[in-house]
């Protein structure tokens, strides 16, 4: 991330430079194109990093299946229905689907439980080691699933996992009589924080940011997350706009209070927010377009509040 964002900082100057009168185009045009270099190759090293958090994943999955495959040639059974569902597993592996590889080994862990469960000899013996393989198998996935769905620096859900809640909450519920709130979150010259302090107090304000708003997004449904940078979104199923202005004031007053201890440091700082309510059939970049633009009026007007976009003629 910092890496990025060195880089960035030398592309806006040399296209700030850019702008003086006299400067030479080519060499304009080719920071355009470094750029665009840049860009590309971020994406690959982000898509990068994402598979070989799925490959941890499809390894733990595989390791477990393996484990438990050894065990029962060593009973000597073979049981067909076992093996079907492993080779239906190993197509789930294969297939870089985290849906199907999800649903694949429910399907398989309770298969042979089930298997296991009918074979009458040494069944106390079977049940206590697959009880311990089970243990060993949802530490490593809970592990690993946790690595897929949050951020990394902050310990908030990635925009991923985020958008996958949202569409997912979209289709299983009749949104005809069920309303929902989207907030985007935007911490104010947070550019300023860093130039005065340092990147290490920005990230340090970033994890705190994301303390205090999680303590009052406590519902097992809402979703807190890190759009990126010093962006988080907050996702409330079944919520009113009125309680959402309203719980949206408190998160403003409490971080506008607060003063974030860091050292010698005592460092206050902002926030603004844009809201829009989640209307049914309503596609998730029409609810981003919303709360970005109330998000933009909301700094345009002076920031550290909120501004709700519902008020605001959006144009689609
Ligand atoms: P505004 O009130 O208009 O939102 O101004 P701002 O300064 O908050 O916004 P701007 O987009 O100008 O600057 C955001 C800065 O956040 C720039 C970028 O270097 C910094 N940033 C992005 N990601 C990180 C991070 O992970 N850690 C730190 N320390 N800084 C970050
Ligand atoms: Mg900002
Ligand atoms: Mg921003």
């Amino acid at each position: 991330v910092r890496q990025a964002r060195e880089e960035l900082d030398v592309f806006s100057k040399k296209l700030i430079q850019a702008g003086v009168p006299g400067h030479d185009t080519a060499a304009h045009e080719e920071t355009f194109f470094q750029l665009r270099q840049f860009f590309n190759s971020h994406r690959i090293d982000e898509t990068a990093y994402f598979l070989s958090a799925f490959e941890d994943f499809k390894k733990i999955i595989w390791e477990f299946a393996d484990q438990l495959k050894d065990e029962f040639k060593d009973q000597k059974h073979n049981d067909q229905q076992i093996d079907g569902q492993f080779k239906e597993l190993r197509d789930a592996v294969e297939s870089n689907s985290i849906e199907k590889l999800r649903e694949k080994s429910k399907e398989f862990i309770s298969k042979y439980v089930e298997v296991q469960n009918r074979k009458d000899t040494s069944k106390a013996k079977r049940m206590n080691s697959i009880k311990k393989n089970l243990n060993q198998f949802k530490k490593k996935l809970t592990e690993a699933q946790h690595t897929l769905n949050h951020d990394f620096l902050t310990g908030a859900y990635n925009r991923r996992f985020f958008e996958d809640q949202v569409r997912s909450f979209a289709t299983t519920v009749d949104m005809g009589d069920s309303k929902s709130v989207m907030m985007i979150l935007d911490i104010d010259h947070f550019k300023k924080i860093n130039d005065t302090y340092g990147h290490d107090i920005g990230d340090f304000v970033l994890k705190e940011c994301v303390t205090t708003i999680k303590k009052m997004f406590t519902r097992e449904s809402d979703v807190v997350a890190r759009l990126g940078g010093e962006e988080f979104s907050i996702f409330l199923p079944d919520y009113t706009m009125d309680m959402a202005i309203k719980k949206g004031e408190e998160v403003l007053e409490t971080i506008r209070k607060q003063a974030f201890v860091h050292g010698e440091h005592q460092i206050k700082f902002t926030v603004s927010m844009g809201l829009s309510e989640w209307r049914m059939n309503d596609q998730l970049e029409l609810i981003y377009k919303r709360c970005d633009q109330a998000l933009y009026e909301a700094k345009n007007s002076g920031r550290n509040r909120l501004v709700v976009a519902d008020k605001l003629k959006v144009a689609v």
